[in-house]
């Protein structure tokens, strides 16, 4: 079982977590399939009494079909667990009052139903795969030079595709911001909202939270900036090596099941 007092888990070094969050492309699946160990890692959290959260950039599936894929291996996540960035995204979009130019994927589209996209007024700019062409990308720094917001579904430079690494969203935002001098405002991982979002769902404190991800800068980077804890799993996109980017008190795991494990402490 986890700590209860915090002191005597952290003077023994040991981390004291009352909820965590996962990724999920990497750590509990790989191009459709389930990795071993996903389903009873999220078991263990259930047993233990853990409050847990997903935490995705997806960003070429709608969430309804992300909930079905996990259903679909085995994993009992319901809608309430699942933070998808496009629908953050699209939430910031409502709330704002912003009518974006959307550089999404079509089959997201959905999830942006209600903004308002006429006249637009901001950029969002997420992994619309070949959405992503010259001229979409030029509207958008014209935009962009007109003083319009970027907002990025996150700065993944990549994920794993079915065959070998594939580009993400991060490099598209990087080049719009460098083209335009506009630095993007990020609401999926590493930005705060998705963090602070999941944690305050689960009514605990960033402190007492855990991320257990694949990725160096989006996952365990972006959790440590937003005051979680973070453990970096060596499945998924991870290669050899990343963990010499993690920094002090940040650790890593073989897998999403031995991650739990350590965080239950057993
Ligand atoms: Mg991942």
């Amino acid at each position: 079982m986890f700590y209860a007092d915090a002191m005597t888990g952290q003077e023994q070094g040991v981390m004291t977590i009352r909820a965590v969050c996962l990724d999920i492309a990497g750590v509990l699946t790989d191009s459709g399939r389930l990795l071993p160990g996903a389903r009873e890692a999220l078991q263990a959290l259930d047993d233990a009494g853990l409050p847990w959260r997903l935490l995705t950039n997806t960003s070429r599936r709608p969430q309804s079909a992300i909930l079905a894929e996990l259903a679909g291996l085995g994993l009992n996540v319901s809608a309430a667990h699942l933070f998808a960035a496009p629908r953050v995204v699209a939430e910031t979009l409502r709330r704002r009052g912003l009518r974006p130019l959307l550089l999404v994927h079509p089959d997201i589209r959905s999830e942006f139903s209600g903004v308002d996209c006429h006249d637009p007024d901001a950029v969002v700019l997420c992994d619309a795969a070949e959405g992503l062409d010259y001229r979409s990308l030029d509207i958008a720094f014209d935009l962009l030079m007109q003083g319009a917001p970027l907002l990025a579904v996150g700065m993944n430079r990549y994920f794993q595709g079915r065959e070998r690494l594939e580009l993400d969203a991060g490099p598209f935002v990087k080049a719009l911001e460098y083209a335009s001098g506009v630095t993007a405002e990020v609401i999926g991982k590493p930005g705060r909202a998705m963090f602070d979002l999941a944690c305050a769902s689960m009514g605990v404190s960033a402190a007492d939270t855990v991320m257990i991800g694949d990725d160096v800068d989006a996952d365990v980077l972006g959790a440590l900036n937003a005051g979680l804890q973070g453990v970096l799993v060596r499945t998924g996109k991870y290669r050899s090596g990343d963990e010499q980017q993690l920094p002090p008190g940040a650790t890593c795991a073989a897998d999403v099941l031995s991650a739990v494990m350590a965080v239950l402490n057993r």
